[in-house]
């Protein structure tokens, strides 16, 4: 039994006895307490955008915790969230003009969900049912659980779960019947609110869907008058080529959600923005339409003066162009795999690159996640595949030639435990 007293999340004890200890991080690679290094391929669950420790963002956390740390957001307010909301409102899609911030994905979630709920009240129209997408994950709280896929991981909390309407995935040549089905739910006026992520389903499997989708389900969204609700908190800050994923289908959300990337990944902070419009049906002399939630930790100056060295480092240095570079060295890796028989569904948006192990099993408890997990692993490559689904979400700062030998790696794992069709 290990020493340890703490408990991990997403992590089986009884099988994972040896946990690293990571004692230093620095660009694409996190060291070892024992002096090697494991290559990040997964930007540590997607929150690390340009690279471990980038020297600016350090650099803003520093000064800062100079002169200000926690204060109270409600009643008063500080520089760094100022600055920082105006960033924000300036680098999203245009009309998104009001900043909540909090401090996490699912809490981002949450605020976006009451957000929906307290405007149809506000305006004396109230309106309660959750549109969602199948295969989604944003977050997991009882809320973010309520709104995602339901399965192993949530089967013991069902009992406390409400009741959503669910849209099907827009799959290859199926993308019609996820709109008819939209246009179905929302024609009697019930939803408030339609839930998405952006292009790329994260954790339900890397599964990506054409912007083309997502420019009509606004426009079915609109003419109900259901708010559309776009969670970016994987996809915001590059990860998908353009700044927020929305921009690739022209639409500007009611409400967008951003967190994992918003300090660059390195500490936390969530925002919801949302539009003037459901603002001004908070806005009242009446105390009851007051938005009522707050997190202690709302806009830490800390964490929002990290996010503002984020924001100047897209300003100055060329991340757009580093992305634009990544995402075709994605591109070209995936290549390798095309007529590779022990993969399937290679796919790509930005710079996200997927693909698909054929085993005789999948999903997430498939038996081979915790295996390829290992295979890596003892190769120092961080690769969390999601069941049988292999994927590269590097941080921008990652080389062609390390990306190569994540390819190498990936190709020897299906030699190893892929089956042929
Ligand atoms: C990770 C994630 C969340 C939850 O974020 P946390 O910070 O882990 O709470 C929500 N939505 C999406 C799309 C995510 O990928």
């Amino acid at each position: 039994m290990s020493q340890s007293q703490v408990w991990h999340p997403f992590t089986q004890h009884a099988l994972e006895p040896a946990i690293p200890e990571i004692v230093l991080t620095e660009g694409a690679y996190l060291h070892k307490a024992d002096g090697t290094r494991i290559l990040d391929a997964i930007s540590s669950w997607w929150v690390i955008t340009h690279g471990h420790r980038h020297p600016r963002i350090m650099k803003a956390i520093e000064t800062t915790a100079s002169t200000l740390d926690q204060i109270i957001f409600a009643g008063f307010t500080h520089e760094p969230a100022e600055r920082l909301a105006k960033a924000l409102v300036g680098l999203a899609p245009p009309g998104l003009d009001r900043v909540f911030y909090s401090d996490s994905g699912s809490t981002c979630v949450e605020v976006a969900l009451k957000m929906a709920l307290g405007y149809f009240r506000n305006i004396g129209a109230p309106r309660s049912r959750i549109v969602v997408m199948e295969h989604s994950y944003h977050g997991d709280t009882i809320g973010t659980m309520s709104v995602g896929a339901r399965g192993v991981f949530n089967a013991a909390y069902e009992p406390l779960l409400f009741e959503v309407d669910t849209i099907p995935f827009p799959a290859a040549g199926r993308e019609q019947e996820t709109l008819d089905r939209f246009e179905a739910v929302s024609r009697n006026q019930h939803a408030a609110a339609l839930i998405v992520e952006p292009l790329v389903l994260g954790a339900g499997g890397m599964l990506m869907y054409p912007a083309w989708v997502l420019t009509e389900l606004k426009k079915i969204a609109e003419a109900s008058g259901t708010l559309l609700i776009a969670d970016e908190v994987m996809t915001g800050w590059g990860r998908t080529g353009t700044l927020f994923a929305c921009e690739q289908a022209s639409i500007s959300p009611d409400i967008l959600c951003t967190s994992k990337g918003l300090t660059g990944g390195a500490i936390p902070l969530a925002a919801t923005l949302a539009t003037d419009v459901i603002f001004q049906a908070h806005y009242s002399t009446d105390r009851k339409k007051t938005f009522f939630h707050s997190s202690s930790y709302t806009a830490n100056p800390i964490a929002c003066a990290a996010a503002l060295a984020n924001v100047e480092i897209w300003r100055d240095e060329p991340v757009a162009e580093r992305i634009a570079v990544l995402s075709e060295k994605q591109a070209a890796g995936l290549q390798r795999f095309r007529d590779n028989p022990f993969f399937t569904d290679s796919r790509k948006t930005g710079t996200i690159a997927a693909l698909d192990l054929r085993t005789g099993s999948s999903g997430y408890l498939a038996e081979i996640g915790p295996k390829l997990r290992a295979f890596f692993l003892e190769r120092g490559l961080l690769v969390r595949p999601l069941g049988n689904v292999l994927y590269l979400l590097p941080p921008y700062c990652i080389t062609g030639d390390e990306l190569d030998r994540l390819h190498d790696a990936i190709e020897e794992a299906g030699e190893r435990f892929g089956s042929k069709p």
